[in-house]
């Protein structure tokens, strides 16, 4: 959905007041390169997806300035970073303007006494760590698409990271930002009057509010980040195992040993082995009798971890772990940061070779319920499969996402040719997410542990999840986004408003 060429000239002229010329994007690359998500959608039906601008602002002021325009003439706004989310919440579903933060990517301060960093939200992960390795320093948010995701989006997703068992996720990293809110206000986020408080008891805790609502709230420009020395060592041994059983055990095992320099564990299933055995060049394939695999992680200092390392083999032997050697455990550890470069091809039922884009659904779940959750997804997507040749399954991992193993974010990774995704298959594949969705529920768990849920399909069920909570976040968007501009579309909130009195 696009706005009108004659409010779209207005809008033009308004921004030229508050931006420069080059900072204006009107053209038909540039707006359909700021449409595109990682997340297969209808070919045909991409069109509906772009944007009738995206501004490319440099400060904070720029941002307050575009909100407050586009509040005034009653136009959708989009924020959008590295454009990697992975549930559509950068898609301008109602067309308007993106605001492109990627120019918004200066390293304001390193604070080497308090170990901070204060950088711009267009920044990446990797040209952080960059500099921030000069000073023997990281900053550990660590998610698989670390070189190309920005601060903001991880802000806007309240992101997962690969490594989040020792070092927090996304929410516990970063201590505070500046937001734009939907009316143009600028407000500061986090505990504290200052940017470096990371515990404070005063008044509502409003930094989880504004973290994760995929844009819907607000745009973070600036954001203050917990530093961490880099680590001298990485281990992250990979072990086979000839059943899944064996291996669920172990990883569990593993992740409850209450090990300090534990960063993480991550569970193969055997369709996720069968998947790299078969289709992932990336990989060294493993012999026909390795059903499942297990990875645990271990960050810090060398004489830290060499000994952490021993206990951890000597649970995994107890498993019947075989472990697969240095060359693949550090090859493929240091593969799952940068998974952007996946297959770009799947399997027919009829084992054809076809183009296939990745998809990923996750959700949040305890240990105990993995087993279960595993082969009610499998069966999801094998009922796709039976009624189409679009959708292949290239199986599941399980990653811890807390030090003591209690629950794990699971994701099944999905091969969906979208040349092919026509309407019928696209309703499918709706139909299935929902399914998806209903069994991380039904398991007591959440939809999504990593990417957020506002995708069609899923978001149907986020009133369920949530309960009357749910009520509360119509209420909040209601109130912080009186004429629901920011990011309109999303988690049904639009039924914020609906009443007719929302007073
Ligand atoms: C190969 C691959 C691997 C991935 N692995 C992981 C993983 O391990 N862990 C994980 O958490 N995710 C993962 N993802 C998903 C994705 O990278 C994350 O969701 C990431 O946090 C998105 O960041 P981004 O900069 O690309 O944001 P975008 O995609 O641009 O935006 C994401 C959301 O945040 C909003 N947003 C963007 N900028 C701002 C801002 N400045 N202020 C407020 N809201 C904003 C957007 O409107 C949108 O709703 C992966 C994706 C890919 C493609």
């Amino acid at each position: 959905m696009t706005i009108a060429p004659e409010r779209v000239e207005d809008l033009v002229t308004a921004l030229r007041t508050v931006l420069r010329e080059d900072q204006i994007l009107t053209s038909k690359t540039d707006r359909y390169n700021r449409a595109r998500v990682p997340a297969p959608f209808p070919v045909h039906r991409w069109a509906e997806r772009v944007p009738d601008l995206a501004v490319l602002p440099t400060t904070t002021e720029q941002v307050a300035d575009v909100v407050r325009i586009a509040n005034e003439l009653r136009i959708p706004i989009v924020p959008r970073d590295g454009g990697t989310g992975l549930t559509d919440g950068a898609v301008p579903l109602r067309g308007g303007i993106v605001v492109d933060v990627k120019r918004m990517n200066k390293i304001w301060e390193i604070d080497l006494d308090n170990r901070t960093a204060t950088v711009g939200t267009g920044i990446s992960m990797l040209k952080l760590n960059e500099e921030l390795g000069k000073h023997g320093l990281f900053y550990p948010d660590d998610p698989a698409s670390y070189p190309c995701s920005l601060v903001g989006g991880r802000i806007g997703t309240s992101g997962w990271s690969l490594i989040g068992s020792r070092y927090g996720h996304t929410r516990d990293l970063v201590l505070s930002f500046d937001l734009v809110l939907p009316t143009g206000e600028v407000m500061h986020v986090g505990d504290g009057i200052g940017r470096k408080i990371s515990k404070s008891s005063s008044g509502y805790q409003l930094k989880h509010l504004f973290m994760g609502h995929q844009g819907t709230l607000g745009i973070a420009t600036e954001a203050t980040l917990k530093l961490y020395p880099k680590p001298e060592a990485e281990l992250s041994p990979f072990w086979a195992f000839d059943n899944y059983d064996d291996a669920y055990a172990c990883v569990g095992a593993l992740a409850r040993a209450g090990v300090a320099t534990f960063a993480g564990a991550v569970l193969f299933d055997e369709w996720k082995v069968a998947y790299l055995r078969r289709d992932d060049e990336a990989y060294i394939p493993q012999p026909n009798d390795v059903r499942a695999l297990v990875c645990a992680v271990m960050y810090g200092y060398e004489d830290e971890v060499r000994p952490a390392g021993k206990r951890l083999f000597r649970i995994a032997k107890e498993h019947n772990a075989r472990y697969l050697g240095d060359e693949i455990s550090e090859g493929d550890w240091a593969a799952r940061h940068d998974r952007y470069a996946t297959p770009l091809h799947g399997r027919t039922k009829d084992g054809q070779v076809v183009p296939m884009s990745w998809h990923c659904e996750d959700a949040a779940v305890n240990y105990t319920r993995l087993p279960s959750v595993t082969k009610a997804w499998h069966e999801i997507v094998a009922d796709l499969r039976r009624k189409t040749d679009v959708f292949d399954d290239w199986g599941m991992f399980a990653y811890t996402s807390a030090d003591t193993g209690v629950d794990y974010l699971t994701e099944i990774d999905v091969g969906i040719w979208e040349q092919q995704l026509d309407d019928r298959a696209w309703e499918l594949w709706v139909q299935a997410k929902r399914e998806i969705a209903a069994v991380a529920i039904s398991h007591q768990g959440s939809i999504s542990a990593c990417h957020g849920s506002c995708r069609e399909g899923e978001v149907d069920l986020v009133p369920d999840e949530l309960g009357r909570g749910f009520d509360v976040m119509l209420e909040v968007k209601r109130a912080l986004d009186p004429n629901n501009i920011m990011n309109p579309g999303k988690y049904l909130l639009d039924r914020a408003y609906d009443t007719e009195d929302p007073a």
